[in-house]
């Protein structure tokens, strides 16, 4: 465990712009930042991180928290993790209680991995470099590719042994567990029960996630055997999703932005091979065809792609398709063809710097040039062939989401191919019309029914009444509930708590957005919280929740003037709470998606602190209907179990309460209604 003091000193030190900036390009709007959401497929900058309030906060997802949960969400991490990362970013030594083998033993997996891989990126590199055991194939190889040491050492490259023991003997001696090694996929377990390396004999390629750790290793062999495949890649794990890694982009990143563009390139060497060239803004896909989740990762730094193809055309075809792709996320693609006898990595080698950046300044082209100088010169004047090809390039230009853009596009089309304006736009309304619809049925949710708070005294219905009251309260009485039942709403009300508990929460709209305003009669949210949930003596049921709850209210407090200070303080404490169900909870709930049941904050743009004084009773009321609706179905049991046991009394007792509770769900779900 990390004491107090120095998780202080560590909180004091983090600049959240610069954490976050580490992952994003972030620009400067006022006093804010903003960038890419990493946490969607954001399209436009929806991130906003605050450098005053030292907080995050997607407008667009609801993502938010901190500079440390920003880092455990982005990266994967537990809470005493990413103090870690932090504290070993702003240099400050982090003095840690001891640990019990227990503690050790239930660190995140995740880590486990990264820390063997990282082994394991060492060990190979220091076999690449010893002359005595390798007797130099591994780095011949990379020296007859023109790869420089500085380029070698840079992109962390290696070499694995022949033999396939090497490797685990050497790790296992060393006291790491045999489990990491298989679960990383560096070695594999035998039907006999020992351990094998899956990567013998070859040159070795780690991979690196946006942040510089190695996830994974692609290895290349050396031998032209037809046998074994030309190159192996890690499997994937907790911490290597191959659809969200792209090779190169952590030594790419800053390049991408300043540049704002990428280029990319389909193997290892191709992006080491411009890199060494002075080329950095290169990423490769690695063999795979081009996911979403890798444009996206791109996306955070640049909406504009260049694809770089090799002169050879066999492959072209069949990755046409991630142009769409790029097309879709909104970003703007271009495509360079190689001459014919080239791929990146040898057109990079004969060439110098200003030589590549020139060729491909002159030489790129819009993707609809490139399809259709394709794709032309199979057509041979086939009439159907050229209204394939006509339709294939107009799906591509609705797949753009702006519709300026796409329009500039349609004009271009129409007048290459000589037909009407009108007839692009008709078909691309079709296909995006079509498309629409496909997405709307595979998006559609259940949505939850009326969200809801005991009744306190009830008082008996005009006979004659309470039946059709208590009909219309059996009917609405939700399915089976779960045990989780509440835990979304009282997450919630805990979140608020944590995040605004000592803001005014003004009722009044002509005080609403004035924080400042302090009257004497304004309660804080927290204060409201207590009120309310006090006059209905309810209870949390989710044990963290209920502990966090109960400590707001009794741990020893100051006066505090300006509520912001005063919510520092309340984050601090409990985000550095002994008990780590406390702390990694109010991570999780600070730096978790908005509160699910008032989803309208999202299209808002409004600060969410303006918003308390809807919000807030909002979610209050929406947690007091749900605990009706529990009771509702419970009640509706037991007259069922009355009525079946004819006793005629206590059957219509429990329809009268039945009744009563539907009166104040009504009036609670009209309360809601008018928020
Ligand atoms: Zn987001």
């Amino acid at each position: 465990m990390i004491d107090r003091a120095t998780v202080d000193r560590i909180l004091d030190a983090t600049r959240i712009e610069e954490v976050i900036g580490d992952f994003v390009s972030l620009k400067r709007r006022g006093a804010n930042y903003l960038g890419l959401c990493p946490f969607h497929q954001d399209k436009n900058p929806s991130l906003s991180v605050s450098s005053t309030k030292q907080i995050f906060k997607c407008f667009a997802c609801g993502k938010a928290g901190t500079a440390v949960s920003f880092i455990m969400e982005h990266e994967k991490l537990s809470y005493p993790e990413a103090l870690k990362y932090l504290a070993k970013k702003y240099g400050i030594e982090v003095v840690e209680k001891e640990q019990t083998p227990e503690e050790i033993a239930a660190r995140l997996k995740g880590e486990s991995l990264l820390i063997v891989n990282e082994y394991a990126q060492k060990y190979y590199q220091q076999l690449l470099w010893d002359p005595a055991r390798t007797h130099l194939v591994g780095l011949s190889y990379f020296k007859e590719r023109k790869f420089s040491d500085d380029t070698i050492r840079k992109f962390g490259l290696g070499f694995a042994p022949a033999g396939g023991k090497s490797f685990a003997a050497t790790a296992l001696e060393e006291g790491y567990k045999e489990e990491y090694l298989v679960d990383s996929g560096l070695c594999i377990k035998r039907d006999d029960g020992s351990l094998s390396d899956r990567f013998y004999d070859r040159v070795m390629f780690p991979i690196h996630s946006l942040s510089g750790r190695v996830i994974a290793f692609g290895g290349r062999i050396l031998t032209s055997d037809k046998s074994k495949a030309k190159y192996i890649n890690s499997p994937e794990t907790e911490v290597y999703v191959k659809n969200r890694s792209l090779y190169g982009i952590y030594f790419a990143k800053t390049a991408i932005a300043n540049k704002d563009c990428c280029l990319l390139v389909e193997g290892y060497t191709d992006v080491i091979s411009m890199h060494q060239a002075g080329i950095e803004n290169v990423v490769a896909s690695s063999g795979t065809s081009l996911t979403v989740g890798q444009i996206s990762l791109i996306k955070r730094f640049t909406d504009k792609i260049i694809v770089i193809y090799d002169g050879d055309a066999a492959g072209i075809k069949a990755s046409i398709r991630g142009i769409d792709m790029i097309l879709q996320q909104g970003m703007k693609v271009e495509v360079v063809l190689l001459p014919s006898e080239d791929d990146p990595d040898s057109f990079a080698k004969a060439h110098s710097r200003e030589e590549i950046e020139e060729f491909i300044a002159s030489n790129k082209c819009d993707f609809i040039t490139f399809k259709t100088n394709l794709l032309l010169e199979e057509i041979d004047n086939n009439p159907i062939r050229k209204a394939q090809l006509i339709n294939d390039i107009i799906e591509s230009v609705s797949m753009i989401p702006d519709q300026i853009e796409r329009n500039v596009y349609v004009g271009q089309v129409a007048s290459r191919f000589d037909i009407k304006e009108d007839a692009v736009f008709q078909k691309i309304r079709q296909l995006r019309s079509r498309r629409n619809s496909q997405e709307q049925a595979r998006n559609r949710v259940m949505q939850p029914g009326p969200a809801v708070s005991l009744p306190g005294d009830y008082e008996p219905l005009p006979a004659g009444y309470e039946d059709s009251a208590a009909v219309d309260a059996v009917e609405s009485a939700p399915k089976p509930l779960t045990d989780a039942y509440l835990a979304v709403n009282e997450k919630e009300i805990v979140y608020y708590l944590l995040k605004f508990g000592e803001y005014p929460l003004h009722t009044d709209d002509s005080l609403r957005y004035d924080r400042t305003a302090k009257a004497a009669d304004v309660p804080t949210v927290a204060e409201y919280i207590h009120k309310s949930l006090e006059e209905d003596d309810l209870q949390f049921e989710n044990p963290v929740y209920k502990k966090i709850y109960g400590e707001y209210f009794s741990r020893p407090r100051e006066t505090e003037e300006d509520c912001e200070v005063a919510q520092g303080k309340i984050i601090r404490y409990f985000s550095t709470h002994p008990d780590q169900d406390v702390s990694a909870t109010m991570m999780d709930v600070i730096c978790d998606n908005y509160p699910l049941t008032v989803k309208v904050y999202r299209d808002s743009l409004t600060p969410e602190e303006q918003m308390l004084g809807k919000n807030v009773p909002r979610a209050v009321i929406a947690y007091r209907i749900k605990v009706i609706d529990r009771l509702c179905a419970s009640t509706v049991k037991e007259v069922d179990a009355a009525f079946k046991s004819g006793d005629g009394e206590s059957c219509k007792e429990k329809m009268r309460f039945l009744a009563a509770l539907n009166t104040v769900k009504n009036n609670l779900t009209k309360e809601l209604n008018r928020l």
